[in-house]
């Protein structure tokens, strides 16, 4: 395990780093604050031994900043000082270090120090493992692997704000597998699960790497896709909608088969409104996905209207690509 050594004489250092190296730690070394503070930044260390007393910046300089850093895991401190007064101590432990040693050091008592240290820092690393994995659990669809409902509208709520911000057209495309239940009628719903495991990688592959896809419900996906116009969005969705129509589906089972989508999109450019809501473009999005449907599938078609406001009434939505 690496660690990091903060102490300005020269003869600790190389104890330590004997020391420590001989129970299988691999020990980095900084000569004071200011060092080991920079090389934090470049590479980060959990655990670190520091002095107090140092040129450049102290001890508990050094921990103070690190407390108030936004370091990715947690960093176990502890400082190794001849200052041994219990008001030292206090203040020490005070200033966020976590334990504290009195030199000069018995090598025992810092082993075992040490591993206590161990204990916490995998007790905090498993935490936020557990931590990751449920919220990528509750964001993403277990399925396919993509954004969830939720998440999808979390983050198409983030970016029609930052669009709206900005004054950047924003789009959402809807994406629904044509006769689906078909597919799963002739080969079973598993049939069904490995198709739509494939469509979701092959949408992940096509889309820009600041677009986000979502599973919207059943065999529908959603595009959330900012800084694009109607044009740009329609292209994008055509896309989508050539490639899959192109691919031919080898799923795991065995069984070969092919699918289309026909897809709905709408767009913030075309409204007069600025502040228009989610759920607006949510609806007209499916609206043009209707659309789509009705006009014989295997296409793309674009919610459109040049008289919208909160006042007007709707247009009929019509198509533009097919
Ligand atoms: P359309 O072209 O009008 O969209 O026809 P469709 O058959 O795709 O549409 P419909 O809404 O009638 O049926 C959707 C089908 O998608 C039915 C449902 O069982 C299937 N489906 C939804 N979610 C899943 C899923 O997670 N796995 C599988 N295998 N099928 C699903
Ligand atoms: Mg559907
Ligand atoms: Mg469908």
């Amino acid at each position: 395990m690496r660690i990091l050594i903060v102490d300005d004489d020269v003869i600790t250092r190389r104890v330590l780093e004997i020391t420590l190296r001989k129970h299988g730690y691999n020990p980095l070394m900084a000569i004071n604050g200011q060092q080991a503070w920079e090389f934090l930044q470049q590479d980060f260390v959990p655990l670190i031994l520091t002095d107090w007393i140092m040129p450049s910046m102290d001890g508990i300089e050094l921990i103070q900043r690190i407390r108030a850093a936004n370091f990715p895991s947690y960093s176990y401190i502890i400082i190794l000082t001849a200052l041994n007064t219990q008001r030292d101590i206090v203040h020490g432990l005070e200033a966020g270090a976590d334990d504290f040693l009195i030199k000069p050091f018995h090598e025992g008592e810092l082993l075992a120090r040490l591993n206590i240290a161990r204990r916490i820092l995998e007790l905090e690393q498993s935490l936020r493992e557990t931590r990751d994995q449920l919220y990528h659990q509750a964001t993403h669809d277990s399925l396919t692997g993509l954004l969830n409902r939720m998440a999808i509208i979390d983050r198409a709520t983030m970016e029609l704000e930052r669009s709206r911000r900005a004054h950047q057209p924003f789009s959402l495309a809807l994406i629904d597998i044509d006769h689906f239940k078909r597919v799963n009628d002739t080969f079973g719903h598993l049939v069904g699960n490995e198709a739509l495991v494939v469509v979701a990688q092959i949408v992940k592959g096509l889309v820009r790497s600041y677009d986000s896809v979502g599973r919207w419900g059943g065999e529908e996906l959603l595009l959330v896709l900012p800084d694009t116009d109607s044009a740009t969005a329609t292209q994008i969705a055509e896309r989508v909608r050539r490639a899959l129509s192109q691919h031919i589906f080898n799923l795991p089972s065995g069984v070969r088969l092919r699918l289309t989508v026909s897809v709905g999109i709408s767009c913030t450019d075309i409204y007069h409104n600025s502040y228009l809501l989610l759920d607006t473009l949510f609806q007209h999005a499916d609206e043009a996905l209707y659309i789509a449907k009705r006009s014989g599938r295997d296409q793309v078609a674009l919610f459109q209207s040049t008289t919208y406001t909160t006042e007007v009434p709707l247009k009929q939505p019509t198509i533009s690509a097919g």
